[in-house]
């Protein structure tokens, strides 16, 4: 649902906020929080996320908390943390001095827990895990309750205090709230509040042998930094009732919680759990592959922050789930690099030609716009000599009927440079293949016009042979060949529709001298193919790597152009 440029933004949590300001709810006070596990990269659907909170701050002129929920010993670790933090910080927001951690709060939750226990709502359970699954019931049936529910206060407190100590194993016991078996929310059927888990934490190192469950910490975290509006997504919908409980029975401050459908896009995948198989399988070379939809992917990719928060504007946020056209997010990607990239010349697939009659020494610098959307950006000189490359693509020896590039006899423009006709086609006398082409150019058509006013129907670039630059270019596809990967016959799962043909090397690629000054990370628009960027991993001087970030076939602008946009991104 593309946001129009005319009214102003507006969703349904937009609407909330403002009410709470009109009744004076939260004192006019406007605190968010992102909240990510730190079991993970960042992707695509946080940023969503990410851009929501940090903008809701910036919009009420309040703040926004970079809390770290991290419960879960064993699938949490400091590089996550590391990454997580570079990828907020780099799509443009700051969270100053308010990076908070579940675990700062562990002692606290202790004693809340302990309060429960002596307000006789919780207790320590000895089922075994696969009991209390047991127990739980079902969605149709109600729970059953554990023997061990009626355990009185001072028992319980013992347990508890032993559970800390580390008299117990792991999985031996743990601690429930005392809610409801037959609740028809299976989340208030006695929940697990702590588990026991002998194993040290990326912060608290072996200070604790107990773990608060996440539904445990995470509204109290809010609770405690006294977040005015905590979002999160729509599957925790039914897990408000128990965040409510918890709140209401520890009578502490209540903040509201607003739930959101989550970001889904299409031709890739949004769970961590399955990208963590990718890069563990190593069907992609590591989170910040380009084809992964993490954040620092698509920064590897080439994208900018500017695109991502503005595709995160448009998508806005609704109710209701539903899957995003990936050719959205490149519309946004194009708009903004069609703006800022520098045009230059690149050839990836070179074939050679020889201008016959261009003097043998010969070198003329031609000028170049170095974007013709925005003149500001001034122009640059390009050598043209008597040996160029041309794209493979650009020529046919049997040319088809539309096809109006390059063929024997026919003539053509050179961006910038002059006309250009093929005379001549060489091959490889064993395997037929097209070693080079010889031309002639007409020199009266400097500056790509002919003095005649005769009409060619093409202009390709080139780049002259012996000023060109050797580069590796990687041009990306989507990881998987479906718009649904989860889309999959009975028994198999989403590995089966990755794109086998996601990435192809170009080793041999010719590009044009000015790009010896190219850094890792700077983008580029490759005249005619699209734009690319080099890449900040792998690139070295002397081995340049250049990423396709996307190409110049915009689907999108099509797509609204049919007027099928609004369907599309449904
Ligand atoms: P996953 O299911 O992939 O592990 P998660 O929701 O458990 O993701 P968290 O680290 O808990 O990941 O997420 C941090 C925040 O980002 C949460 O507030 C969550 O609601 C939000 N978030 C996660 N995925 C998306 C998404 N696809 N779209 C919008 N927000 C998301
Ligand atoms: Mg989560």
């Amino acid at each position: 649902m593309p946001k129009s440029e005319t009214t102003p933004a507006s969703n349904f949590i937009l609407t909330i906020i403002r009410e709470d300001q009109k009744t004076n709810k939260f004192n006019q006070r406007v605190h968010t929080r992102f909240p990510p596990e730190p079991n993970g990269y960042l992707h695509i659907g946080h940023a969503k996320s990410i851009c929501l909170n940090f903008g809701l701050a910036l919009e009420f002129k309040g703040k926004c908390n970079l809390r770290f929920d991290d419960t879960n010993p064993i699938k949490e670790e400091l590089e996550y943390v590391e990454s997580i933090k570079e990828d907020v910080r780099w799509l443009g927001f700051d969270w100053k001095d308010r990076e908070f951690y579940a675990s700062d709060y562990f002692e606290q939750l202790f004693a809340w827990a302990v309060q429960l226990i002596q307000s006789g709502k919780a207790y320590v359970d000895d089922l075994t895990a696969d009991q209390i699954r047991e127990y739980r019931g079902t969605l149709t049936q109600p729970g059953k309750e554990s023997p061990y529910r009626t355990r009185p206060v001072a028992d319980n407190l013992d347990l508890f205090k032993r559970m800390r100590v580390g008299e117990f194993p792991d999985g031996t016991r743990v601690l429930r709230a005392k809610i409801d078996m037959s609740s028809p929310n299976i989340n208030l059927r006695d929940p697990v509040l702590y588990r026991i888990l002998h194993t040290s934490h990326h912060r608290t190192g072996d200070t604790w042998c107990i773990y608060p469950m996440y539904d445990f910490a995470h509204g109290q975290s809010d609770s405690i930094e006294n977040i005015t509006h905590s979002i999160c997504t729509l599957e925790f919908e039914d897990h408000r009732p128990l965040y409510d409980w918890f709140l209401d029975e520890l009578g502490i401050y209540h903040p509201q919680q607003i739930e959101f459908a989550r970001l889904n896009l299409t031709f890739t995948l949004m769970s961590k759990r399955k990208l963590l198989q990718l890069v563990q399988e190593k069907n992609v070379s590591g989170w910040d592959d380009p084809r992964m939809p993490t954040i620092s992917g698509l920064r590897r990719r080439g994208y900018t922050p500017e695109a991502i928060r503005d595709f995160s504007e448009r998508i806005g946020v609704a109710k209701n789930d539903s899957t995003v056209d990936m050719a959205l997010l490149e519309h946004c990607l194009r708009e903004d690099l069609n703006k800022r990239a520098p045009r230059v010349m690149a050839v990836l697939k070179p074939l050679k030609v020889i201008i016959d009659n261009y003097p043998e020494n010969q070198v003329e610098e031609v000028e170049a716009y170095n974007n013709p959307e925005d003149l500001s950006m001034g122009t640059r000189k390009v050598p043209f000599s008597k040996v160029l490359y041309l794209e493979q693509d650009d020529f046919r020896e049997d040319p088809p009927k539309k096809f109006y590039r390059l063929a024997p006899g026919r003539e053509v423009r050179l961006r910038y440079a002059y006309f250009i006709k093929c005379v001549n086609v060489i091959k490889d006398l064993q395997t037929g293949e097209i070693r080079e082409l010889h031309c002639t150019y007409d020199p009266a058509s400097r500056g790509g016009e002919s003095p005649d006013g005769r009409k060619v129907k093409a202009t390709l670039h080139w780049v002259s042979a012996g000023h060109a630059i050797d580069a590796e270019v990687r041009l990306y596809d989507n990881l998987f060949t479906r718009p649904d990967p989860e889309e999959v016959p009975e028994g198999q799962d989403f590995r089966i529709n990755l794109n086998p043909n996601s990435l192809e090397i170009l080793k041999n690629c010719k590009l044009e001298p000015s790009l010896v000054k190219a850094q890792p990370a700077d983008r580029y628009q490759f005249e005619r193919l699209g734009y690319f960027c080099v890449d900040n991993v792998e690139s070295k001087t002397g081995h340049l790597i250049f990423n396709r970030t996307v190409s110049l076939r915009d689907t999108w602008a099509r797509l609204e152009k049919a007027g099928k946009s609004n369907e599309a991104a449904e």
